[in-house]
């Protein structure tokens, strides 16, 4: 098996140099295009937190989130399932070697090709929340796993996914639980999905309290079930944390369900990958303006143009509802601050990237840097008006390097030399050479 990730560069870091150490060697090169630098050992760390915070939870992570192979390729050493929602996610996912009964098909409304996919390659565990679902499953997968999707909504989140999918846990669980008992459907759990950046942790004890009852009302219809998904929603960013949503979940865990025969599943994105990256854009062009007032007293305002928009990267501003924070690479401690905007790259007056910022006076060639740009933002870029998505610097400091290395089996011969020199002393960078194929040797797992 062969797998091709032309778009990355992988760097092995000295100790204590960090990812805007990077992102200064890089930008010191003859580089005008943005780019991310992706830190291997934050995905590790992220990993470390959820096992000591969440002990009973298994995660899945949810591929759409951030679906480059590298993230991939490293969850998928340090064990974690997948959460997939689609055909080709499956076929990424099954492609690192991982075995079919580590993905959830975790997509309410498939495509019956897709559901013939998953039955065809032996994913079995599927999630429905409608009789039309069941009906498809009935005749392209009759032998799934299948887990009923419930709404439980957190009163405030960045995305909030209730509006689309999850049966009303009260009145059309029992429906659809005597539907699937009439067609002969196996339905072993309950999954729910609180939204996307859920701000309110306790939404989850009311879920898992929901969730609770779905459990006894499917006995009562002939089934025993035996896993609980709790879906995504955790935060992210460097300065979140997981601990007040833990404590929750935990304790309504010990609650709801103290049974240790109860497989307890997540299926978190943006917590495994939003901090991991950091992207560096170029300012490209600068318009110095007046801007005016409600009063009509004018001040003076900057516009700044970077090399990467809503288009691209920042798609994240319109899909998902984030608010990114630029901040100069260059050190203007000192310098006077302006009343500013930073666009997008396109033709497009929509593609504004931050509408008022205070920002100092940078120039044409500047560096501005957006941190926690992990979730939600590569998958979805686009290359509209002909403006390329950023490549990723892929970085990883010894020890990082050495657990992996195997796993990831790179040789000598994997790497060559770039525009980036090669140099054991000073940041043993690496780059990757874009025609070299690389591949998981076998799947083992690594122990953190
Ligand atoms: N699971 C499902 C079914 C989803 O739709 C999503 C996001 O949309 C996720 C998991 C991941 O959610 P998050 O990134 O908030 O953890």
């Amino acid at each position: 098996m062969k797998i091709s990730n032309s778009d990355e560069r992988f760097h092995i870091l000295e100790p204590e140099t960090k990812v805007w150490d990077v992102i200064r060697e890089v930008t010191d090169t003859e580089q005008e295009d943005a780019f991310y630098v992706c830190d291997m050992g934050d995905i590790v760390r992220k990993h470390k937190i959820w096992k000591a915070t969440l002990p009973r939870v298994v995660p899945h992570y949810a591929v759409k989130c951030n679906d480059s192979l590298t993230v991939l390729e490293v969850l998928a050493a340090l064990g974690t399932s997948f959460d997939c929602a689609s055909k080709s996610e499956i076929n990424k996912v099954l492609s690192l070697g991982v075995e079919p009964n580590r993905i959830i098909f975790a997509n309410p409304a498939k495509m019956k090709s897709h559901i013939r996919h998953a039955a065809s390659v032996g994913v079995m565990t599927m999630t429905f929340d409608n009789e039309l679902e069941l009906e498809k499953v009935k005749e392209h997968h009759p032998d799934a796993n299948m887990v009923i999707r419930i709404r439980c909504d957190a009163t405030d989140a960045q995305c909030p996914l209730g509006i689309k999918f999850g049966c009303d846990p009260v009145t059309e669980a029992p429906l659809l639980l005597n539907k699937a008992s009439t067609l002969g459907i196996n339905v072993v759990g309950v999954s729910f999905h609180v939204g996307s950046g859920c701000r309110e942790p306790d939404v989850f004890r009311r879920a898992i309290s929901a969730s609770r009852d779905v459990f006894n009302m499917a006995r009562q219809v002939g089934f025993n079930f035996n896993l609980l998904d709790i879906g995504g929603g955790y935060p992210g960013g460097r300065m979140e944390t997981l601990d007040e949503i833990a404590k929750v979940i935990n304790l309504a865990l010990e609650t709801y369900f103290p049974d240790p025969e109860v497989q307890v599943i997540a299926e978190p994105g943006r917590f495994y990958v939003s901090s991991a990256y950091t992207l560096a854009c170029n300012i490209h062009s600068i318009r110095h303006v007046k801007k005016f007032n409600a009063n009509g007293e004018s001040s003076e305002h900057r516009m700044y143009y970077i090399n990467d928009g809503v288009y691209g990267s920042f798609n994240c501003i319109l899909y998902d509802h984030q608010v990114v924070v630029p901040k100069p690479l260059k050190d203007y401690s000192g310098g006077q601050s302006c009343s500013s905007s930073i666009w997008g790259p396109t033709c497009d007056g929509l593609d504004q990237v931050i509408e008022e910022a205070s920002l100092p006076d940078m120039k044409e060639g500047d560096w501005v840097v957006f941190e926690d740009m992990g979730a939600y933002t590569l998958p979805v870029a686009s290359t509209f008006n002909g403006f390329p998505i950023p490549k990723v610097h892929v970085v990883a400091n010894e020890s990082i390097w050495m657990l992996f290395k195997d796993l990831l089996a790179f040789t000598d011969e994997h790497f060559a030399m770039g525009s980036i020199p090669y140099n054991h002393n000073c940041g043993c960078m690496m780059k990757m050479n874009d025609s070299i194929d690389f591949s998981l040797s076998s799947i083992s797992t690594i122990t953190i």
